[in-house]
């Protein structure tokens, strides 16, 4: 249905120029798409440049009671940042100052559309770093990590968005400016609000600033690959490296097909493992991590890992990671004609440390019987757990395997005392989990989005918030061309 009309057009224009409006279909098309295979059409794109014009098209959205997706980088794994009933694509990559940095304050703030590299490119002139490394760091935007709450790879050591942020600025739906929190390191005053618009992927205010905390460069690092011919002496390894106190900033795992796939390719001369573990550290000088380096390596080979690599040569430490990283290059080489569908539901579920070797046996056992291939890479010191799909994507067939697939690991992830999502949050795809995962916990969430949105209009049909998606059965994670989106049957 459309919501946008010549005089809605011309509130927009008066509010930020023609110049930062886009309204021809194939300008809205290179907006109509995320990472996954959705595909839906805004009716306009608006780029604001202030917070009073976001509060601007705030209000008049509401008053006209239009729908509003805010976007950054739009590298969503979710479809949480595409406009499903299409209104105003509201793009924050024009703001995107960086206001202040306080080094001995330990806090920048910096505007919504600020590009995470950018920011940290920026900051290292301070030896500062805000240490958050997310795989999209080219193209995501401070405003879509904090809406996404999004968790990085050295998420073990620097934990996710949400600890890092201080304060923001919101515009509310009905077009207010609110400050949440205090740009001092601590702030203990009732409800915490920023909090509630961390994650929020959108649906319940504009954050167009956010005060982040910042810290000093580490200046010394290196990194550990450990090979293992059982997965389980793997897990029992990665437990004892947690609780020895050797404090790595992340520990890796990657399958044996994974590691296979990027020896083959890359010829890295590793071992032929079940898993291989890779373990970085980092800290102010080579003396204070090196008996660090030396009591993990020391724990994985009383774990019996059947090879030890250590360094801290950067060439060494990025063979190292490369199996991790350049997993999907590495695999797609040997799969041809088959892509990685890393938008099903199942992208990031989390376990419990004890279980993960379990865990990734079982789900490679589900969808090796459902003849699907599968790569999976860990974060293992926190247990998210990310499954790479290969299927033809053109093949309904199997896509529809791929979902069988699915409905049991998520089941089998519940019933580890797992999560349905530790990293990538909900958006459009998971919609379907979202009551399994939430139960009554979904209804208050829909009493404080109706409190503070009641025209529904802040990223509308996202979080499972939607009265026709809470009890739904609706499958979202199928690409556009499996399913109507206006009538939620399969085509
Ligand atoms: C190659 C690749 C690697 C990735 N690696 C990681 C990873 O390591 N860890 C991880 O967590 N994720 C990862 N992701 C997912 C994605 O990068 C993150 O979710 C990121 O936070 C998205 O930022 P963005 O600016 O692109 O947001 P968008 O995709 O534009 O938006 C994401 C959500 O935030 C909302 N939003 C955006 N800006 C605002 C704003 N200013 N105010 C309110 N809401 C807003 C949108 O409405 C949407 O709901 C990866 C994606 C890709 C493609």
């Amino acid at each position: 249905m459309k919501t946008i009309d010549v005089e809605v057009l011309k509130d927009l224009v008066n509010i930020v120029g023609e110049e930062n409006i886009l309204k021809d279909e194939v300008d809205l098309m290179c907006y109509s798409r995320d990472c996954t295979p959705y595909f839906c059409m805004p009716e306009v794109v608006v780029y604001p440049e202030t917070v009073n014009e976001v509060s601007e098209i705030v209000k008049l959205a509401n008053r006209r009671k239009i729908p509003i997706t805010p976007r950054g980088g739009g590298a969503s794994v979710t479809g949480s940042s595409l406009p499903r009933y299409g209104g105003i694509l509201l793009s924050l990559v024009k703001m995107n100052k960086i206001k202040e940095i306080r080094p001995e304050d330990f806090y920048v703030i910096a505007e919504a559309g600020v590009l995470l590299k950018k920011l940290n490119e920026i900051l290292s002139k301070y030896d500062l770093i805000f240490p958050h490394d997310v795989g999209s760091a080219d193209a995501c935007t401070l405003g879509g990590l904090i809406a996404s709450n999004a968790h990085g790879h050295h998420g073990f050591k620097y934990g996710c968005i949400r600890d890092w942020v201080l304060s923001l600025e919101v515009v509310l739906p009905n077009g207010d400016i609110i400050r949440t929190g205090s740009n001092v390191l601590r702030s203990n005053c009732g409800y915490d609000l920023t909090r509630l618009f961390i994650g929020s992927q959108g649906t319940l205010g504009v954050i167009t600033e956010a005060t982040l905390r910042v810290m000093t460069t580490p200046k010394y690092k290196a990194s550990i690959a450990a090979f293992f011919d059982r997965i389980e002496y793997a897990n029992k390894a990665i437990i004892k490296i947690v609780s020895s106190g050797a404090e790595p900033s992340t520990i890796e795992l990657v399958n044996r097909f994974v590691l296979k796939s990027a020896n083959d390719e890359f010829k890295l001369n590793f071992p032929d493992a079940e898993t291989m573990v890779v373990v970085d550290i980092d800290g102010d000088s080579e003396p204070s991590v090196k008996p660090r380096i030396e009591k993990i390596i020391d724990i994985c080979i009383k774990e019996k890992s059947q090879k030890v690599y250590g360094s801290d040569e950067p060439s060494e430490i990025e063979k190292f990671w490369k199996p991790r990283l350049y997993l999907d290059l590495a695999i797609s080489r040997r799969t041809q004609g088959k892509t990685n569908i890393g938008c099903l539901a199942v992208t990031d579920p989390c376990v419990p440390l004890s279980k993960i070797a379990y865990v990734v046996k079982a789900l490679e056992e589900i969808y090796q019987k459902h003849g699907l291939i599968v790569g999976i890479a860990v974060h293992a010191g926190v247990g998210i757990i990310h499954p790479m799909i290969y299927i033809d994507v053109l093949n309904r067939e199997e896509w529809k395997k791929a979902k069988k697939a699915e409905k049991e690991v998520i089941g089998f992830i519940k019933s580890v005392g797992g999560t349905i999502t530790g990293e990538h949050n909900v958006g459009l795809i998971k919609i379907p989990y979202t009551r399994l995962e939430l139960g009554n916990n979904l209804e208050l969430m829909k009493k404080i989005k109706t409190l503070l949105d009641p025209n529904n209009i802040m990223n509308p049909g996202k979080l499972g918030l939607d009265v026709e998606d809470r009890d739904s059965s609706v499958d979202f994670a199928y690409p556009s061309y499996c399913l109507d989106l206006e009538t939620n049957k399969e085509k």
